[in-house]
C-alpha cells in the first residue's frame, strides 16, 4: 500500500459505497481523511470511528452538494480543519437515475448535473488555493461515459462532462504541480447499482466484463489510493478505467 503519511484528504460521499472504501484506503495508507456526507451523519460517524479505531485520523464534514452553495460551504468547512493544505481531493459523491430518453425529466436532468458536475467543478474552484504543490485531485467518472450501458443517457452525459473537466483542470493546474485524474468504474455492487443483487442483473454485468465477478467498492478504492500516491506522479489528465475489462 502506498505511503500517504502526513497527507490530508477529502473524500466526498464517503458515508457508503465507493467513497467509504476510498476513505478507508487513504486512511490505511496514512492520510488524515475528511469523511464528507450529505445527510447520512451516523454512517459518516461509523466511517470516522473505523478509521480512528485502526489508529488513523479522520473527521466528518457535512454538506448538501445538490445545493448551489454546497461546494462553497464544504470548502469553508474543510479549510477550518486542514488550514491551508489539502493534498488529496476525491470528488466521488454522485447520483444516478435510470430512465429512457423519453421519460427523463428536466428536474432529474438538473439534479444529476448539479451533484455530478456542478458540485465537483465548484469544489475544485473553491479549494484551489488550498491544494498544495504535488496534490492529487481524483474525480469519479463511469463506464457509462464511454459506452451505452443501461438507460443512463443523462447520467452518462454528466460523466462525459467529468472526463472533460479532468483534462481542463489538469491543464490549468499542472503548472502548480497538481495532478487531476478520474477513475471510471464499471458496475460496482453499491446502493447505486443494487441490480447486481438479482440473478438477471448479475448475469448482465458479468456478460459485459472480461473478469467474471461483480466488483466491490474496494476494487475501486485501490485505484484511487494509487492515483493519490507518488507512484502516480507522472499521470495527469487521464481517466483510468477500473472496470474489470467492461465492454472491451
Ligand atoms: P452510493 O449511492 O453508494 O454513494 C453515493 C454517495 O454520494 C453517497 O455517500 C451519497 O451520500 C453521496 N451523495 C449523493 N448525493 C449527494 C448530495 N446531494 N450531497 C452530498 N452527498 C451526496 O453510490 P456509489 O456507487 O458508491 O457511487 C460513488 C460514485 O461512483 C458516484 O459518483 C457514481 O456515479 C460512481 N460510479 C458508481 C458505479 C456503480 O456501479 N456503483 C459505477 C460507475 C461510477
Amino acid at each position: 500500500m502506498s505511503n500517504l503519511t502526513g497527507k490530508t484528504a477529502l473524500v466526498t460521499g464517503a458515508s457508503r459505497g465507493i467513497g467509504r472504501a476510498a476513505a478507508l484506503a487513504l486512511a490505511k495508507a496514512g492520510a488524515q481523511v475528511l469523511v464528507h456526507y450529505g445527510s447520512a451523519q451516523s454512517e459518516a460517524d461509523a466511517v470516522v470511528d473505523e478509521i480512528r479505531k485502526a489508529g488513523g485520523r479522520a473527521e466528518k464534514v457535512g454538506a448538501d452538494l445538490s445545493a448551489p452553495n454546497g461546494p462553497h460551504e464544504l470548502a469553508k468547512h474543510v479549510r477550518s480543519i486542514v488550514g491551508d493544505r489539502l493534498d488529496i481531493l476525491v470528488a466521488n459523491a454522485g447520483v444516478s437515475k435510470a430512465a429512457q430518453i423519453e421519460e427523463t425529466t428536466v428536474e432529474d436532468f438538473d439534479r444529476l448535473f448539479a451533484v455530478n458536475v456542478r458540485a465537483p467543478y465548484f469544489l475544485v474552484q473553491q479549494l484551489m488555493p488550498t491544494l498544495s504543490t504535488g496534490s492529487s485531485v481524483i474525480f469519479t467518472s463511469s463506464l457509462a461515459a464511454r459506452a451505452a450501458v443501461g438507460n443512463l443517457s443523462a447520467y452518462a452525459a454528466t460523466k462525459g462532462a467529468v472526463d472533460t473537466m479532468v483534462k481542463h483542470f489538469a491543464s490549468a493546474l499542472g503548472s502548480r504541480g497538481i495532478r487531476v485524474n478520474a477513475v471510471a468504474p464499471g458496475v460496482v455492487e453499491t446502493d447505486m447499482s443494487n441490480f447486481t443483487k438479482t440473478e438477471e442483473g448479475r448475469n448482465v454485468t458479468l456478460g459485459m466484463q472480461a473478469l467474471k465477478r461483480v466488483a466491490q467498492p474496494d476494487d475501486i478504492a485501490g485505484a484511487v489510493a494509487f492515483l493519490a500516491s507518488d507512484d502516480a506522479r507522472w499521470i495527469t489528465g487521464d481517466t483510468l478505467q477500473v472496470d474489470g475489462g467492461s465492454k472491451l
